[in-house]
């Protein structure tokens, strides 16, 4: 009998082909992940199971499982050779006190094992009965949940626990995009949902140095190393676009200042996109949020590019991306307030129906190809990697 973590994947299951590649890859992360840990993983159909680490470290790799895209679950669990005697026996050395309903979810992937899995829930949960005074066998809502797989690889698992983990895919298994990060609270939430779906990351920064401030850009780095936790290594595009922002400033409306802004930094992303083998753009966009996040803002945006621009928090209110900024560690870093370079110069009333020709008349004044090539050529790069 061994103490072990059981560690659960879920929609990995529907890639019928793929499955085989997907699951290669959440066992690469997750070694990636634990490196600092001695411990051996295994894979046995549908489970992998973590094993041979210190139990002092358990919570700590737990915590860091839970990092891990494509785990939907770990189970700390025992593990022991199968036979209806050693399920017994484990069964009944589990701790009831104090527990008033349970029920026993029993799942036997060996078909030669002598019970059907509801014998095998039925004879357990009477043994359970007989033992302990007061308990009850509840269905649908019990307070403990007696979990016993038998595996076609002679061994039984058991547990009681379901601890909750990231969910989604495998790191590295959707290619690699490029977020627009900057150091409000949406852009982080926006890369890290779209990692979820198993996007490797590069991100771009746009600072307006000496108008937005060296902490400003202090505070994008924090951001980018607390989602590389879960998004794993990120290159980080430092972007000055002090020079772009001066001179539409001085040759464009006013109110089409953040209209064209946002067209110019969607033509660096794409450019850097293009050098940097990333197959889509993501932003940290919610519809109506501000005058810039309208659907015609957007479609004026999305104007100047070829390349699919993800927003996953489209649909979002700010509560619930505030919800997401809390739970993976990047709410605090987002409030510190310094400046973003969007409101540098900001106008006003800013355009809330920008149209298309508008902007392209208004960029006639503007060398657009030549500020963005020396904006590219004076970029700095930072690899950021806390995964
Ligand atoms: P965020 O909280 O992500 O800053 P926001 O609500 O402040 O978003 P905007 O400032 O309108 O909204 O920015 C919209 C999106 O444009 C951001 O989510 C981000 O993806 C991108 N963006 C804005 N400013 C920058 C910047 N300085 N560098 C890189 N991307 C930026
Ligand atoms: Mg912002």
């Amino acid at each position: 009998m061994k103490k072990v973590l059981l560690l659960k994947f879920g929609e990995l299951f529907l890639k019928g082909r793929n499955r085989h590649d997907f699951i290669n890859q959440l066992k690469t992360n997750i070694v990636k992940k634990l490196a600092a840990f001695k411990c051996r993983l295994e894979e046995t159909q549908g489970r992998l199971v973590l094993s041979g680490y210190d139990v002092e470290c358990e919570d700590e790799i737990i915590s860091k499982l839970q990092e891990v895209f494509g785990l939907i679950a770990v189970a700390d669990a025992l593990e022991f050779e199968t036979s209806l005697e050693n399920i017994k026996q484990h069964v009944m050395e589990m701790d009831f006190e104090g527990v008033k309903s349970f029920k026993v979810s029993s799942k036997r992937a060996d078909k030669s094992f002598p019970l059907t899995s509801m014998q095998l829930d039925a004879q357990l949960g009477e043994a359970l009965l007989e033992n302990w005074q007061n308990l009850k066998v509840n269905l649908y809502s019990p307070e403990k949940i007696v979990y016993v797989e038998v595996r076609t690889n002679g061994k039984t698992y058991l547990y009681d626990n379901l601890i909750s983990c990231a969910g989604g895919l495998p790191l590295g298994t959707a290619g690699k995009a490029m977020l627009l990060l900057s150091g409000g609270i949406d852009s982080p939430v926006a890369g890290f949902l779209m990692s979820k779906r198993g996007l490797k990351l590069e991100a771009v920064h746009f600072h307006s140095y000496p108008y937005t401030s060296v902490q400003a850009k202090e505070k994008v780095i924090e951001l980018a190393k607390q989602i590389s936790k879960y998004c794993g290594e990120i290159k980080l595009h430092i972007v000055s676009f002090t020079e772009i922002q001066e001179r539409i400033h001085k040759n464009c409306d006013a109110e089409y200042m953040i209209t064209i802004m946002r067209r110019i930094m969607m033509r660096i992303a794409e450019r850097l996109c293009q050098q940097n083998e990333c197959g889509a753009i993501v932003t940290g966009e919610s519809l109506g949020q501000v005058a810039s996040q309208t659907m015609q803002s957007m479609n004026v945006t999305n104007d100047v590019v070829s390349l699919p621009v993800f927003r996953p928090v489209i649909a979002y209110d700010k509560e619930e991306i505030m919800f997401v900024a809390k739970k993976i560690g990047t709410f605090e870093t987002s409030i510190l307030p310094y400046e973003d370079c969007c409101t540098v110069f900001l106008p006003k009333n800013p355009v809330i129906r920008p149209t298309i020709k508008r902007a392209e008349l208004l960029e006639q004044s503007l060398n657009v190809d030549a500020l963005v090539q020396q904006a590219i050529s004076n970029e700095e790069i930072l690899i950021v990697n806390t995964y």
